[in-house]
């Protein structure tokens, strides 16, 4: 099998609700997502798919969505309305919360589906860095 995969870089906020220690303050990170591709075939130029295209999707909306922001379980929103009214910054609101293997898993369950819907290629695996010695794979 032949896959392809590109990397992405991020700032953002989170905290983990409930965490039994200090992941429960609100603190930063600085992101790195490894999204890897795999095709039914290569393409006629001999591409997974293009890197430019996974720049032009999922780069583009991790800029848009999470970059610099501040990402929260949708549970959370005491701490994420106090935010918005101080500082006038939306918030990136999660159904889960905020952890490296839940935010991989949204990345490649909801975003990928639905930014790369052609049906001969398929994410097959979000991996996240939360510290350069952590981080979560989904698959
Ligand atoms: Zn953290």
């Amino acid at each position: 099998m032949i896959t392809c995969t590109r990397k992405v870089q991020f700032d953002a906020a989170h905290r983990v609700m409930n965490h039994e220690s200090k992941c429960k303050m609100l603190h930063g990170h600085r992101y790195v997502v490894e999204a890897t591709f795999a095709a039914d075939g290569l393409d006629e130029l001999g591409r997974v798919i293009d890197f430019g295209v996974i720049k032009e999707r999922l780069t583009n909306w991790i800029d848009n969505n999470w970059d610099h922001n501040t990402i929260l379980f949708q549970e959370d929103r005491a701490l994420g309305d106090a935010i918005t009214q101080q500082l006038s910054q939306k918030i990136f609101y999660l159904p889960t919360n905020p952890t490296a293997e839940n935010m991989a898993q949204y990345l490649l369950k909801t975003v990928c589906t639905e930014l790369f819907p052609e049906p001969n290629i398929k994410c097959i695996r979000i991996r996240l860095y939360e510290t350069p010695n952590c981080y979560a794979d989904a698959v």
